[in-house]
């Protein structure tokens, strides 16, 4: 998968509507402190589908939210719209929507979709929020602080397969339901005799 561009409006210190085209090739982002370079990652991260408000050095999901200035008033909602290409170099467009004391909202090539199916379609792609393609402060030295499984996580969601886990968790959820719902039918079928 290819991201080609992205678009914020009101997400942490980028207020005012931003456009950026990303090219081919390794993307590095510099400016001076403070300038939100962490922001635009975090930005990718959670258009991604990041459920963690904490790994967005936030307290809640809202604070991810322009919070105001000396001069400026917070905003209501923020947005991130993420332009990518497929494998099939097919076009998708993910966006997530969060508004001030409501939660998200995803939308997928217009469609209205679940968080999961999100971060289903870049888990499979083997990127996503938590993807090792996306390298921010502190990343390099928790790689090489991290412990075998941490190292595991890291190459699973490096070879695509971490969406596996989340399928197989919902599969065996269905096979318990289904379960208890056949032995209450034997239960009725027994009071039957
Ligand atoms: P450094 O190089 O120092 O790590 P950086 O370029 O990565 O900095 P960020 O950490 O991305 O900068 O941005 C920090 C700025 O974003 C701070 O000025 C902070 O006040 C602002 N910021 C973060 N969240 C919000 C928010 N919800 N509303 C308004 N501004 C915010």
């Amino acid at each position: 998968m290819r991201i080609k561009r992205l678009k914020l409006s009101g997400f942490k210190s980028f207020v005012e509507p931003a456009e950026l085209r990303i090219e081919s090739g390794l993307t590095g982002v510099v400016g001076p402190n403070g300038c939100g370079k962490s922001n635009l990652l975090e930005a990718i991260r959670w258009v991604m589908g990041e459920s963690s408000a904490k790994s967005l050095r936030g307290g809640g999901m809202d604070d991810v939210i322009f919070a105001g200035t000396a001069t400026r008033p917070p905003r209501d909602f923020a947005e991130v719209i993420l332009f990518a290409e497929d494998a099939e170099r097919e076009e998708l467009e993910v966006v997530r929507r969060i508004e001030r004391g409501a939660g998200s909202a995803y939308r997928l090539n217009g469609r209205d979709v679940r968080a999961k199916d999100v971060s289903l379609i870049f888990a499979d792609a083997a990127t996503g929020a938590h993807s090792p393609a996306l390298v921010s402060q502190g990343r390099i030295a928790a790689v090489i602080a991290a412990k075998p499984a941490e190292r595991r996580m890291m190459l699973e969601e490096a070879a695509g397969i971490s969406g596996l886990h989340v399928r197989r968790k919902d599969a065996e959820q269905k096979l318990r339901a289904t379960e208890t719902n056949l032995a209450r039918l034997e239960d009725l079928m027994a009071g039957l005799d």
